[in-house]
């Protein structure tokens, strides 16, 4: 599914001298390394603050910690989305509200969220799944309308554009509160380890996030709030800014992968090809394509016995989950959610498959039926 070795055969001599000069600097923790990363980040993104942080599961604990949101407080979010989203929110005992998702764009469903609102809703988390945002236009209008927080979930979409109706563009995850993104290995921008960071404009909650990653300390041994340990390693961040700038040349070999998927299963009919929202650049940390009246489990056993790598993008929503059973929202039929975890399928995504991987991958799977 990823080559993460081919990319760093690629810029290992840089790799390999910034992690050695780390190691002999032995400014290990918050050293220099990640104080420059951070700086690069804000300026790649174009946002006033980036915290860095452990992975991106903390990154969206600590936003929710810093927004103050409190046991009880409802935090909207998607049905169809990796567990961590839901699982820090039930963590710090706010009570998850799930909603549907747009068929097309695996994004929070506008009509859905609107309906999901009461009076203790506190925040929404849009979750930018598989690398293309969600509607910010529409549920920043929403998030206005009822004063409530925005945390965009970027683990799988940083480098893609948002571009709202009167032509702004701007960097996903910088348009709510606050934006997450992971930096684990196998996203589009991955460290070798754990990894992640938190984006913000505004100075208050940059500086609230930053105290709640360091144990909520002011200044060293003062405590002004309950806090988490969070930090990025300086390896990681001497990693992450080799990679950093080869970000976009990867978004461009992706989409090129894509534009080569893309024209080889427009055609086949029990395929559809992935949705492009017109006002987001589309970054493929997957390429799912949904199969259509055919028994989607069978293909992805046919190209695993052709040595094809195939990942279901995910099997088991989160209202299916056992965790997650005390969630009144199981009552709920969740029609798309239901429908896209039968029929989703993702294809190996990489910034190092060539023409031939990919002829390989397109023959075999048109051999299926
Ligand atoms: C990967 C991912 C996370 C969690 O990131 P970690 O760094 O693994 O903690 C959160 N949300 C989404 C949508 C993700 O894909």
């Amino acid at each position: 599914m990823v080559d993460l070795i081919g990319q760093y055969n690629k810029i290992q001599e840089q790799v390999d001298k910034s992690i050695i000069d780390v190691v002999r600097s032995s400014q290990y923790i918050n050293g220099p390394e990640v104080k420059f990363f951070q700086k690069e980040l804000e300026e790649y993104l174009d946002v006033k603050h980036v915290i860095p942080c452990a992975n991106g599961t903390d990154a969206l604990q600590i936003a929710m910690m810093a927004l103050d949101l409190k046991p009880g407080d409802e935090v909207i979010t998607a049905s169809f989305t990796y567990v961590a989203t839901v699982e820090v929110i039930g963590l710090l005992k706010l009570t998850p509200v799930l909603v549907e998702v747009d068929s097309k764009t695996f994004n929070l469903d506008i009509e859905s969220i609107k309906k999901a609102i009461t009076p203790k809703t506190k925040a929404i988390v849009p979750v930018h799944l598989f690398g293309q945002s969600s509607e910010m236009e529409e549920v920043m209008k929403i998030a206005k309308e009822h004063n409530l927080y925005v945390i965009e979930d970027t683990a799988q979409a940083i480098g893609s554009c948002y571009t709202f109706s009167d032509g702004k563009t701007v960097k996903t995850g910088t348009v709510g509160d606050f934006g997450t993104t992971s930096f684990f290995p196998s996203k589009n921008l991955g460290c070798f380890g754990d990894g992640g960071a938190l984006f913000t404009n505004n100075d208050d909650l940059a500086m609230k996030a930053r105290m709640i990653a360091n144990h909520g300390q002011s200044k060293q041994y003062y405590h002004d709030k309950i806090g988490v340990n969070s930090r990025l390693d300086s390896i990681q961040a001497a990693i992450l800014r080799c990679k950093l700038p080869y970000l976009d040349e990867y978004i461009k070999h992706r989409n090129w992968v894509a534009s080569v998927y893309d024209e080889a299963f427009n055609d086949v009919d029990w395929l559809e090809i992935p949705f492009r929202n017109s006002n987001s650049t589309h970054v493929f940390h997957q390429y799912t394509l949904k199969t259509k009246e055919i028994n989607r489990d069978e293909v992805r056993d046919f190209l695993k016995e052709n040595d094809v790598p195939a990942m279901v993008y995910y099997p088991v929503p989160v209202h299916k989950q056992k965790a997650y059973d005390y969630l009144n929202s199981r009552e709920q039929s969740f029609e798309t959610t239901m429908s896209l975890s039968e029929s989703v399928i993702s294809l190996p995504m990489h910034t190092e498959l060539d023409q031939e991987q990919l002829d390989k991958i397109i023959s075999t799977i048109k051999k299926f039926k």
